[in-house]
This record gives C-alpha cells, structure tokens and sequence, in this order.
C-alpha cells in the first residue's frame, strides 16, 4: 500500500531493466565472443569505440552503482590504504577498492567482476582524476590508455576549440584499430552518431516534461531513467527505451498528475546526487510537497551538436560544450535559464567534498544566482559516493527549513 510519500514507478522501467540486463551481459560475454572491451568516460568518445566493433564499458556507471547500493563506504578506504588520497573522487576511490576486494554489484549482474579493459579512453572534459583513474588501471593490465584533453572553463566553444579537440579525438583511431584488429569505417561511425543523437534528443524530451506544473519527473527518477542516455547512446534499444518513457511522461503530463502529490514548490538541484541516499531525499521532498524538477547533472547527457554529417567536429563541439567544462559566466547562463524554463522558486547546491568539478557553490556563484533571479538557495555539504561526509541529521533540517523559507518568498 503507497503511504503518500513513495516515488511513482514508470511502466517502461520494466524496458530499461531488460536492455540494461542485455548489455551488462554483452560486457560479461564479451571475450569469450571475440570482441575487445573500451573502458569510456561518462563524456568520452562512446560512438567511436562502438564503431570499431568495442563493447564499451563506462567506470562512472558503476561508481554510481557503488554508491546507490551503498557498498561505496566500505570499499572507498581500501584505495585510500592503497594511496589513494581520501579527498579526490569518491568514484575513483570506490571502484578500485571494489576492484581490490573483489566485491562489486555487477556480480549480481552475471559478470565476475567488472570487465577488463583492451584499452582505456578518457576525456578530461570532467576532470583530471578521470585519467588518473584509468592510467591506475593500464598500469594494472598492462594495456593502453589514451585519450582526449579537452580544456576547462571554456567560454565560447568556438572553431579553433572544436578543431583540436576533434583532431585529437581522430587521432585515436589508429591505436584503437590496432587493439580491436578491425578497420574504422566512416559511414559506420555516422550511423552510430544518428542513433546517439536520436537518444540524446528523446533524453532531453524526458527531462523537459518536467517543466509541466505538476512536473511528472523529478530529479530523483531522472537520476535512475538516466542510465541508457550515458551507457547505451549509439544503440537503438535506448531510442526504443525512451520513446517508450517520453509517452508515458507525456501521457502523465496531459493528464496533471505530478510526480510530487500537491506540489508546492519546485526546486533545481546543482551538482552530483548523494547516490546513497537518493531515496531518503526523494521521500522527503515528496513529504515536503516540493519537486526537485531540473539538475545540470541529468542535462549533462544532453549532446544535441552530435552532427552524422560533421562526426568528429560533431563530436567534439557536443563533448566539449557540458557545463562541467564551461566558465562560471557560461555556468550563471545556464542555470537562470533553466531556473526561467523549469519555473523554479529555489536551487539547492550539493557541495560534494571529492568532486570540486562538479560542485558550483565555492566561487560565489549561488549569491550571484541570488541577485539576478531573487530566489533562494540552499548549499548542502556532502558527497556522491562516501557518506562519512554527508549528515544526514543536518541536511534533512536544513532541507525542512529551505522549504519553509520558500513558502516566504
Ligand atoms: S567529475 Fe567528479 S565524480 Fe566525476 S569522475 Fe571527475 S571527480 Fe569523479
């Protein structure tokens, strides 16, 4: 029986189980099949490795797996044993102490561990640690690592910008033919950017359903609807997968039933989610009648510049153009528009201890939002993935009283 206060399920859920079960199982069956397993960052060049004939694995998927069943905790200071420092990324440190103790989720999954890499890709789009996370791993198996170096703080993703960052991302071809033995195909490569695009522009309708009032979605459901959009884009059982929720959330739409009953208040969530605690705050904003509506994170698999006429600078001018990587002018643009297009009434920032990249509250950013918007903010301390940094007791009061300052403005 639903006590009021529970998330609403989608139908199509059952759909993402499944295709998420496939390719968890293409990663498990890879070598005996013959094919060669890329490890990708979350904003790597996925359409290319798929193109080769990879299956593409994604780390951060499985940090994030590590932290929503909790798993994290236990295993975050394993890697800290191993030198790993307790204050950078708390992805990085869960998954190599998952790979040093043996022990991750994917075993429920049918793999026996997580896959081992050909080669690594990365994109420091994100961050630094990314690289140094998969360098860990090359020097581990002794495999290559390459990858892209984007820059950071980018204003205007300018021509010269997106000339070297495709440069660099065609560059790759020739190490990546020589780990897959296969040769890269052009029109294979377009393909997969069309059926990436058509994945990223359905995501997008996903997400903007909730700038309906009601809102049908809330951040807590996207950060679960979102897994195909980031490990499954370049294949058509994620275009099948979203069409299949656009309709249900457009249906749910049309017919005002909000994901929140009587929502109040809308909220707008920056930076990463606490992954072990997604269902905890889900429940009390439903408690609160307010609906955490729009995150720069679910928006940041949104690559609307993936061009199949235009692949690599496509590519490029899409990886290089995520708000992680942009300037904190850029960043303010953003999120008043989203603030605009979402009808938000407050913003909450999670400052995440291990992941200053993705956390947007040091730099006078909220105070500034605050000025030109007029509505208020909430700055919440925590982290993604160690939960020894995140108090719950203070957060779920600090939360009760940003709500009640709402009812105020
Ligand atoms: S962006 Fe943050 S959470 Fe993601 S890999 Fe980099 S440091 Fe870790």
């Amino acid at each position: 029986m639903s006590s009021g206060s529970e998330r609403k399920d989608f139908a199509a859920t059952k759909m993402m189980k499944t295709i998420m079960g496939n390719y968890f199982g293409e990663l498990a069956n890879g070598p005996q099949q013959g094919r060669k397993t890329a490890w990708c960052t979350s904003v790597g060049p996925a359409e290319l490795l798929q193109s080769l004939g990879y299956n593409v694995y994604f780390p951060e998927n499985h940090g994030a797996m590590l932290g929503a069943t909790r798993m994290a905790t236990d295993l975050i200071p394993l890697a800290n044993a191993h030198g790993f420092s307790p204050d950078i990324c708390s992805y990085l440190t869960s998954d190599i102490g998952s790979y040093l103790k043996g022990a991750t989720p994917l075993q429920k999954m049918g793999l026996a561990g997580i896959p081992k890499a050909d080669v690594l890709v990365f994109n420091t789009n994100q961050c630094r640690d990314v690289k140094d996370w998969f360098q860990w791993y090359a020097r581990q198996w002794n495999v290559p690592c390459i990858g892209i170096h984007t820059p950071r703080a980018i204003g205007d993703v300018d021509a010269p910008l997106v000339d070297y960052v495709a440069k660099q991302i065609e560059d790759l071809i020739g190490p990546l033919e020589a780990v897959a033995g296969t040769k890269f195909d052009i029109d294979r490569l377009r393909e997969i950017i069309a059926c990436s695009r058509e994945c990223t522009l359905l995501w997008k309708r996903v997400l903007q359903s909730a700038a309906n009032v009601p809102s049908p979605l809330t951040f807590f459901d996207g950060t679960i609807q979102m897994g195909p959009a980031v490990v499954l884009r370049g294949r058509p059982d994620a275009v099948q997968y979203y069409q299949a929720l656009v309709a249900e959330l457009e249906q749910r739409a049309a017919e005002g039933q909000g994901a929140v009953p009587g929502e109040r208040f809308r909220v707008y969530w920056e930076g990463m989610p606490v992954w072990g605690k997604l269902r905890d705050l889900a429940t009390q904003f439903i408690e609160l009648k307010t609906c955490v509506v729009a995150s720069t994170y679910c928006n940041s698999w949104i690559f609307e510049a993936l061009d199949p006429s235009d692949p690599f600078r496509g590519m490029a001018r899409a990886y290089s153009s995520i708000f992680i990587c942009r300037s904190d002018d850029e960043k303010e643009r953003y999120i008043a528009e989203m603030a605009d297009k979402f009808h938000i009434n407050g913003i909450i920032y999670h400052d995440s201890k291990t992941c200053p990249n993705n956390s947007n509250s040091r730099y006078e950013l909220p105070q500034r939002l605050r000025e030109r918007l007029g509505i208020p903010y909430l700055v919440i301390n925590g982290d993604l993935n160690d939960l020894r940094l995140f108090s719950e007791e203070q957060t779920r009061t600090n939360i009760e009283a940003f709500a009640e300052q709402l009812t105020e403005v």
